[in-house]
């Protein structure tokens, strides 16, 4: 089988099942292609590891033990700490850090069978919209090497992409499933916020932060979401006591009479010609499939950029201050007492981003300006709930574009952080509000680059969305399509 690379998680795990192919036979197939480290995607590998794992998961599928997912294989965005890898999260504070224990996503992810092919690339600490700003050098666009996969999760998104797994993890605060999903032509879902749980994923922003899985098809997202998800009280507070799904089982219901609806502060200037043609044609595809368009309005869109880049970073600057050189990773040389080591330990150890987040962050909580930043952007997060609940009276899923534009060149914005901020505006409102929200191929745009279309659904309608998904998956062969080569 020379093709075992290209494909899905579903055909996998079949032949797996089926032992018309062993586990320790995908994932030296996967390992092989992930040798040279194409595209920077991964930060940790270890062959031993993950053929270990790969011949338990055959013992298991021996004997009648295995679970739904074994033998498949599924790397691991590097925010997940783990036991049997390096984690960094793509920072140099953390270099040569180990963590004593598996993130619960890692762990369920395990449990259902799947094998770790190792940790990958993504901005540090998760900060970023291009991967440029990972301490181990960006990771290349599949597509087209001179440009950015997208970030966070843009060695996530570039691993899937270029057939080096077939799933990975991502984590998505502001859009960072999302968005590399759609600039890397592949499929992604964040979940409602609080169905996975945090334990074990470093956190950004913890009010924000959600693990969700990205992989070319609607139908293998549901597949690991469903392993992913449940409650994890006593581990993450903030976890909803909700047992996961089987977000399979509703893929090919019919979407006749869907109400999609479609807000008209996503489609307006700054939205690049290119995006809105994919889009449109995504749309006019459901509507063959009977789904009806909705115009609805979310009027506060362009308040969540403000919004969102003063809450993040103030709940950054708290989570952030761990690190400082007495637990974990990187600890300065030379200092002269306690508050020189923390100095130049942070000093050395975080990039330009990081530090520029934890100073707005610290800015926006101190004495005399909380008020006026932290609190008004509190009122307003709740205000950009509301908005969409208020749409959802008139439909039942929202869709628009993931970013305005393709992936962009790399250097084209890396002096000027604004830029990538504001192209962050489409997939920060279903951050804000904690709402599901998903990418899905939808056509290629300028230079031939990918484009994907966001779908946005209420509080724990991820099946919903993965129904959607999926319909429009089986009318188009856009989440099928490869880069040259692969
Ligand atoms: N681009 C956004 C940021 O830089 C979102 C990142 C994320 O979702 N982790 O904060």
């Amino acid at each position: 089988m020379s093709d075992l690379h290209n494909l899905s998680v579903k055909a996998l795990a079949t032949l797996l099942q089926n032992k018309e192919v062993s586990a320790v036979e995908v994932a030296t197939r996967f390992l092989a292609r992930m040798g040279g480290n194409p595209h920077n995607t991964f930060l940790d590998i270890d062959s031993e590891v993950t053929l270990a794992q790969a011949q338990a998961s055959d013992a298991k599928l021996a004997d009648g033990t295995a679970g739904p997912l074994e033998g498949v294989p599924v790397a691991h965005k590097d925010v997940f700490v783990t036991r049997d890898f390096a984690t960094t999260a793509g920072s140099k504070i953390l270099s040569g850090y180990r963590s004593p224990f598996d993130a619960t996503v890692v762990q369920r992810l395990r449990t259902a069978g799947m094998v770790s092919l190792g940790k990958l690339n993504c901005d540090e600490f998760a900060m970023g919209s291009a991967n440029e700003n990972s301490a181990y050098g960006p990771v290349q666009n599949p597509w087209d090497t001179t440009r950015v996969p997208g970030g966070s999760s843009g060695g996530s998104a570039a691993a899937v992409a270029a057939g080096l797994a077939p799933a990975a993890t991502g984590t998505d605060t502001g859009g960072s499933i999302r968005q590399p999903a759609s600039f890397c032509g592949i499929t992604g879902i964040k979940p409602t916020y609080g169905r996975a749980s945090r334990y074990g994923m470093i956190a950004y922003a913890s009010s924000l932060d959600q693990a969700g899985p990205m992989a070319r098809s609607a139908e293998d997202c549901a597949l690991l979401l469903s392993a992913m998800c449940g409650g994890d009280i006593d581990r993450d507070s903030t976890s909803l006591d909700m047992p996961s799904e089987d977000f399979t089982a509703s893929l090919n219901s019919s979407i006749e009479g869907l109400r999609i609806g479609i807000p008209q502060e996503f489609f307006g200037e700054g939205l690049s010609a290119d995006v809105r043609a994919a889009v449109d044609s995504a749309l006019r595809e459901y509507e063959k499939l009977g789904a009806k368009l909705v115009p609805i309005s979310l009027p506060r869109t362009e308040l969540s950029i403000p919004v969102y880049y003063i809450i993040a970073p103030a709940e950054a600057s708290s989570n952030l201050s761990r690190f400082d050189g007495v637990k974990f990773g990187h600890r300065a040389k030379d200092y002269t007492d306690l508050v020189d080591m923390y100095k130049k330990t942070r000093a050395e150890g975080f990039g330009n981003e990081v530090k520029r987040r934890i100073m707005t962050g610290a800015y926006v909580l101190s004495h005399g300006y909380y008020d006026a930043y932290y609190l008004q952007a509190q009122k307003i997060r709740r205000m950009i709930a509301d908005d969409f609940q208020n749409a959802f009276k008139e439909c039942d899923v929202i869709a628009g574009p993931v970013a305005p534009t393709v992936a962009w060149k790399f250097g084209d914005n890396a002096n000027d952080p604004v830029a990538d901020y504001l192209a962050d505006i489409f997939t920060l409102p279903a951050s804000l509000a904690g709402l599901p929200g998903m990418s899905v191929p939808a056509g290629f745009g300028a230079q031939g680059m990918p484009v994907g279309l966001q779908l946005i659904g209420n509080y724990f309608k991820e099946a919903q969305l993965l129904n959607a998904a999926h319909r429009l998956q089986q009318a188009t062969d856009f989440h099928l399509r490869k880069p040259e080569g692969i």
